[in-house]
């Protein structure tokens, strides 16, 4: 049977990449579609373990061969979806993430209608500058162009919140986890204290955490 297919979008810094790896402990059956790109590896990453690196001409060669769910530029460089990762999740039974930004998010919702739709805030502008500075300072680079181009597109990316079923405010890792957590086990069906989190992450009515998230960034709720 095939699985659930999440998909996860947050503007670049809210920590998305933290709560999945936190979700994925204590959820099974999860699976992380390992996107291909075409930027720099950053930090401690790894070929193969958060993206497939790839050049240019390679990922321009993928979609020509029609090998991409989705795909989309970001800051510059390609990111992509292989349909593989779909079809290999379907076959295990497996549930799936995709972790996307907005572009690549709406090119899913048109495909895959029954996808479950995900977005991550950050708290407020201050903390998404501070945790896009501390992550820089963590890797060793500090480029403050980069941060105010990530700043910047943050707002219009959550300009698109309501295209998503469910929002989550990333202030508090445990509670974000645990919401998150909620969702999955919700859309596979489970009911109790799991639907009851999930409804109050609805992006329709919005809870008074997510109201005050928006007003943050200057967004009319
Ligand atoms: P993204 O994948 O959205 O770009 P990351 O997961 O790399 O973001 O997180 C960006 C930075 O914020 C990292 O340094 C991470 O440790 C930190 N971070 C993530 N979630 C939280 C949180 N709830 N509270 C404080 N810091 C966090
Ligand atoms: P980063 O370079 O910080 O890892 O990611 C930058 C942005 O690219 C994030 O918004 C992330 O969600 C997005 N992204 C990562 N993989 C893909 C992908 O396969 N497709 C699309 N459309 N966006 C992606």
């Amino acid at each position: 049977m095939a699985g659930i297919l999440f998909i996860i979008s947050a503007p670049s810094g809210s920590g998305k990449s933290t709560l999945v790896s936190e979700v994925r402990r204590l959820v099974e059956g999860l699976d992380f579609s390992i996107s291909y790109t075409t930027r720099e590896p950053r930090g401690s990453e790894e070929d193969g373990r958060e993206y497939h690196f790839t050049t240019r001409d390679n990922f321009e060669r993928m979609i020509d061969a029609g090998e991409f769910l989705e795909w989309a530029e970001v800051f510059g460089n390609l990111y992509g979806t292989a349909g593989s990762a779909l079809q290999r999740a379907a076959d295990q039974g497996k549930d799936l993430l995709l972790d996307i930004d907005v572009q690549g998010a709406l090119q899913v919702m048109r495909k895959a209608p029954d996808a479950v739709s995900l977005f991550i805030l950050p708290p407020s502008p201050q903390v998404l500058e501070t945790r896009l500075r501390n992550r820089s300072q963590a890797e060793g680079v500090v480029q403050e162009d980069v941060i105010g181009r990530r700043l910047s597109r943050a707002r219009d990316e959550m300009e698109r919140l309501s295209d998503y079923k469910y929002a989550l405010v990333n202030d508090q890792l445990d509670l974000a986890a645990s919401e998150m957590r909620a969702i999955v086990l919700k859309e596979r069906g489970e009911d109790g204290s799991s639907a009851k989190i999930a409804s109050q992450c609805l992006t329709t009515p919005k809870s008074p955490r997510l109201q005050a998230a928006l007003k943050s960034f200057d967004i009319l709720p």
